[in-house]
């Protein structure tokens, strides 16, 4: 199966001119490269700023939880689902982790984001992850985030499922942020499957796939990317430097 890896552009760049030539450096560097999805996530502004070509598939870093018809209600401010689609995006990000802390988004918020992204087709990147550094690194709060979000949604959405493991105090943005070890990133991968298997049963413990994100570069990647069961990773800030993100593709 192809690896799956994600630039998260999160706020950045700050101007059209600067995102264009972002991505097509990106766009440029990934024509070699085969037999890995390459994601690219630019901020909302941004996003129609761009087309997915045959190496480059596009997300969006959030999405609204409702997606009324036009003309009967809505939310100032929120993009919903129909637009991303008019936009040709296929990946949606839910639940990321700075989202969860600085925006205060709720699991129950989160599992709404993921009904509508879910019914809309949209392949789904569900962020979990601690905040704190635990001992071993096992943590219920990962459990109870996988349950909250998705016991109340359909087991049928499962080949829609991306979960991404990307505890806070591993984001580079985070004080003191440091990279996971792909030991802790692997032995996270049996106890979300485990976690899934309680959740949505056998077939989506097996199947989903499980992403790697946090203080990710050239250096570390292999070690994340050589993990069984882990398929792939959610890049920050190392996806905002062209060379260091195509060397990352280059690894997998
Ligand atoms: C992210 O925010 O999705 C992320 C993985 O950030 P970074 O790689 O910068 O830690």
């Amino acid at each position: 199966m192809k690896k799956i890896i994600i630039a998260n552009w999160k706020m950045n760049p700050q101007t059209a001119k600067e995102a264009r030539r972002l991505f097509d450096a990106i766009k440029k560097g990934v024509r070699p490269i085969k037999n890995t999805e390459v994601v690219i996530a630019p901020s909302f502004v941004h996003l129609s700023l761009f087309k997915p070509s045959g190496s480059i598939k596009l997300a969006a870093q959030d999405l609204f939880f409702e997606d009324p018809p036009a003309g009967r209600r809505a939310y100032t401010g929120e993009i919903s689902a129909s637009m991303l689609k008019d936009l040709k995006v296929s990946y949606v990000i839910v639940g990321h982790s700075e989202r969860r802390q600085y925006i205060g988004e709720s699991d129950e918020l989160i599992s709404k984001k993921l009904e509508s992204a879910f019914s809309r087709g949209f392949k789904t990147v569900l962020c979990v992850g601690e905040k704190e550094r635990e001992e071993g690194g096992f943590s219920d709060i990962v459990r109870m985030q996988l349950k909250k979000a998705l016991s109340c949604l359909s087991r049928n959405y499962t080949s829609r499922l991306i979960i991404a493991y990307e505890p806070l105090w591993a984001i580079s943005t985070t004080k003191g942020a440091r990279a996971d070890t792909p030991q802790n990133a692997f032995e996270m991968t049996i106890f979300i499957r485990r976690a899934m298997l309680d959740i949505w049963g056998k077939n989506a413990a097996l199947k989903i796939p499980i992403l790697y994100g946090g203080s990710v570069n050239s250096k570390n990647a292999k070690g994340f990317l050589d993990v069984k069961g882990i398929s792939g990773l959610l890049v920050g800030g190392a996806s905002l430097k062209p060379d260091e993100f195509i060397k990352i593709l280059r690894l997998s």
